[in-house]
């Protein structure tokens, strides 16, 4: 087998592996087994850059950044849909059409799914571009963030025709929305509101290795082109599963719109189930045929109709308004409700967001609320049932002092939210930082848990998380449940988390927008906490991908003395505040504004081994040859196309002895 062959073997099986797990959901090799494989095919594209294909499975993982999105006409108008909301809606819909068309009526039923529609062009079985609906007649283009999603076949399988456009609809999976807040929680960043926008907000995310980090999902019900030889849109469906569409198997094909109705009462109950959002359930005219008879309105086809579900609504009575103080010491109004049913859960609680929302619906403690579990998952009250609310109710004040520590609120310009200015001396804030810094993503340490941290708080026995590093067993042990052992294991995994290096710690100290990444950044570009924090807020942004808020919030930390004395004290412990020795040693700037190609097999170092080398010592690695490659770093059998095209453009192609004594 030749290269090409072995290259595209690797791309088929990688195909068919991908189908199997995202559209038929019946994976036959494990994870482990399909990333050996992946990376083969990714070293290989890399080494032989003369079989670069845009639509290799390798493309999934994304890297383009686009600064503009394109706007691009659609070749086929992308009608809105009308809506529909009881029974008689539907029944009066199937009244006029029946006047516009002979025969019998047969109804395909689907689910509306709840996210943002995107128009596929396919030609000759390969995705060439994917365009949002924007107004219907032309949208953008955003092929190399879609590329990313796995459900979404780049090439397709089976009799497909020459060219034609498919349109679905860009979800965000309920499962996978929570699992993407709860690391925003993790980071201390605002929570997104709902899957839809979520997914709505991704397809316009510049950097497309960001969306495919992004668990979204293509759902697909309809196909447009000429020529395509389908008769109705059931049929339609079934062959866009064929090719290797992701089209959800819920829809159905009925005789009657008795039967229609069946359908949607069905579905108004199971959408709870499904692990995705629908907002109602889409009724077509099954005949292409009789569609085409019965036509357009100006917005909408005849032969089309959604019934949107009522969002589900429950009044109950709002007992007290609560207020939360999180780790930064933003406030946040809390509803506690009489516990009610809604929506297959009980509700005991709703967010009320801000002082403003408060007043906007003149929401009184004692009124009669009613309380909806829209798109958000976090339900919300809607409105005040005015005609329940007692004649000695007093509008709301919002409260001018911290709860939990008395200090007088402050409210910035231009935000929505009241803080505590109390950075030290607040409970919650001091509890949450702490807590902040012991949690896995940061120090990591073993036998203390955030319940602990609470009380160590209350005890006086610290007050931030430098004070850990002086706990002693004799201390700790009288506290609740505490015995010899636990108490041992609570001091050690506090020692240990001195060994847990300087981008960990710079993620723990809670800093506001400095999350992992953000902190790995800074220390790649400061190395140690000396250099961070005398940065001025220009040398920050000069960092790559930190932006101003960043920068700011950065400088305003460190401005603070007590942070200082923090920052101090954990040096003192011998906290790992920079980057370690042996690390730094590897260290050096030799190869500053050099980027290199590497290609081929060597002796002495691995591949990953020699890429590292090159950015420990300062230089950049790039993947494909250009004129702006400086070095070709040629090991055992490298690729003739490789050589060619490097020495054609006049790059210098050095050995793996020449390139170590550069480092030398
Ligand atoms: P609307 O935005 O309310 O005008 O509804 C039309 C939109 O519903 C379309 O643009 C699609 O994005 C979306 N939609 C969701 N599911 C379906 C479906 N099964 N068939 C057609 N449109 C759907
Ligand atoms: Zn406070």
């Amino acid at each position: 087998m030749n290269t090409q062959q072995q290259i595209e073997t690797l791309r088929d099986e990688l195909r068919q592996h991908n189908y199997n797990y995202y559209i038929l959901d019946n994976p036959t090799i494990s994870d482990y087994e399909f990333d050996i494989k992946l990376k083969e095919l990714q070293a290989l594209e890399e080494k032989y850059p003369e079989f670069f294909d845009a639509n290799s499975p390798t493309q999934r993982v994304g890297g383009t950044i686009t600064k503009n999105f394109n706007t691009v006409v659609h070749d086929f108008r992308m009608y809105s849909l009308d809506n529909s909301y009881s029974k008689e809606d539907l029944l009066d819909w199937e009244t006029r059409i029946k006047k516009m068309v002979d025969g019998v009526i047969q109804y395909t039923c689907e689910l509306k799914y709840d996210g943002a529609s995107m128009n596929l062009t396919y030609q000759k079985g390969k995705l060439v571009r994917a365009v949002t609906r924007g107004d219907g007649v032309q949208g953008d283009e955003v092929t190399a963030n879609i590329k990313t999603i796995n459900t979404v076949p780049l090439q397709l399988k089976g009799n497909y025709p020459e060219r034609f456009d498919i349109r679905g609809e860009i979800i965000l999976p309920i499962e996978g929305f929570l699992k993407m807040n709860e690391e925003r929680m993790a980071n201390d960043e605002e929570l997104y509101r709902n899957p839809r926008n979520t997914a709505s907000g991704s397809l316009k995310l510049q950097d497309s290795a960001e969306v495919a980090k992004r668990p979204l999902e293509c759902l697909l019900y309809s196909i447009k082109g000429n020529n395509l030889n389908i008769s109705t849109q059931f049929e339609g469906l079934q062959k866009a599963r064929e090719w290797g569409f992701k089209v959800p198997k819920e829809a159905k094909l009925v005789n009657s719109i008795e039967e229609v109705l069946e359908f949607v009462e069905y579905w108004d109950i199971e959408r709870h189930n499904l692990p995705y959002e629908i907002d109602g359930v889409v009724v077509k005219v099954n005949s292409l045929y009789q569609q085409e008879e019965l036509g357009y309105t100006a917005k909408a086809p005849r032969w089309a109709m959604a019934y949107k579900f009522k969002a589900e609504q429950v009044s109950t009575v709002l007992n007290k308004i609560t207020y939360q103080v999180g780790r930064t010491g933003a406030i946040t109004p809390v509803a506690n409700l009489e516990p009610v049913q809604l929506a297959g859960t009980t509700v005991k609680r709703a967010s009320l967001h801000n002082a403003d929302q408060i007043e906007k619906l003149d929401i009184r403690e004692g009124d009669t609320v009613f309380v909806e579990k829209g798109g958000e998952i976090i339900p919300k009250i809607i409105s005040v049932d005015l005609s329940k609310r007692s004649d000695n109710s007093a509008p709301t004040n919002y409260i001018d002092d911290c709860p939990e520590c008395k200090t007088e609120l402050i409210r910035l310009e231009g935000e929505a939210k009241h803080y505590c200015p109390n950075y030290n001396g607040c409970p919650p804030q001091v509890i949450g930082r702490i807590q902040h810094y012991i949690s896995r993503k940061a120090m990591d340490i073993e036998g203390l848990g955030g319940e602990t941290v609470a009380l160590l708080v209350k005890e006086g026995l610290i007050n931030d998380y430098s004070d850990l590093y002086e706990l002693t067993v004799a201390q700790v042990l009288p506290l609740e449940r505490m015995a010899q052992k636990s108490a041992e294991n609570l001091v050690n995994g506090i020692e240990s988390s001195k060994q847990i290096p300087f981008e960990r710690v710079l993620f723990a100290l809670g800093i506001r927008y400095v999350g992992e990444t953000v902190a790995k950044k800074l220390v790649k570009h400061y190395k140690s906490i000396d250099n961070l924090m005398v940065a001025t807020i220009l040398d920050l942004m000069s960092v790559d991908e930190i932006g101003e808020r960043i920068a700011e919030s950065v400088v305003e930390f460190f401005s603070a003395e007590e942070n200082l004395k923090i920052i101090q004290r954990l040096k003192s412990f011998g906290v790992q505040l920079e980057i370690s020795a042996d690390k730094l040693a590897n260290q050096t700037e030799k190869l500053k504004g050099n980027t290199f190609v590497v290609s081929g097999v060597f002796e002495s170092v691995s591949r990953t081994e020699l890429k590292k080398l090159i950015e420990d010592n300062g230089g950049k690695v790039s993947s494909s040859i250009s004129s702006k490659t400086s070095y070709l770093v040629a090991g055992d059998k490298m690729g003739p196309s490789k050589r060619t095209k490097a020495e054609n453009i006049g790059v210098t192609i050095i050995s793996e002895a020449d390139f170590l004594s550069l480092i030398k």
